[in-house]
């Protein structure tokens, strides 16, 4: 059965889109821990992110990096802290953070409750400011 997040690529159950290319797509964490809380995925469905072949690895991280400074752009924050857990979810993601604190990315702490909104309102700055760090690179 395909995941959850092969799903969210293939257009079946919607997401907060942030950015996405040929290989890859960041779009809002339906509970985040702060605002602009994203996850990064490769559209191949890889359950564990050390069985991302060497060839993707790189720009995995590469476009992530991209994601990662778009969102410092929009929400302040002191730095972009990214983790991987993969315990809920078969479908490697990185999850990118924006820290004020190390209690931001503390995954047992209450998930913030954002309407429809404000994760829309969130990711369409995210993706404008995405838009126009690659329009410089
Ligand atoms: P993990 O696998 O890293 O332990 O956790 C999976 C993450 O994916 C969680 O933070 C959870 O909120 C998020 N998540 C699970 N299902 C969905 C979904 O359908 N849409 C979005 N945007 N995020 C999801």
């Amino acid at each position: 059965m395909a995941s959850i997040f092969t799903r969210i690529v293939n257009r079946e159950i919607p997401c907060y889109k942030v950015a996405e290319d040929d290989r890859f797509l960041a779009f809002l964490d339906i509970n985040p821990l702060a605002q602009g809380h994203t996850l990064v995925i490769p559209k191949e469905e890889i359950d564990y992110i050390f069985e991302i072949p060497d060839n993707l690895l790189g720009d995995y991280f590469r476009f992530s990096k991209s994601v990662a400074l778009a969102i410092e752009q929009v929400i302040p924050c002191q730095r972009i802290g990214i983790a991987v857990i993969g315990l809920e979810v078969p479908h490697a993601h990185i999850h990118l953070v924006p820290l004020q604190t190390i209690y931001d990315i503390d995954f047992k702490k209450p998930k913030l409750n954002l309407t429809t909104d404000e994760f829309q309102s969130i990711a369409g700055q995210i993706a404008e400011a995405y838009e126009r760090i690659c329009s410089k690179e």
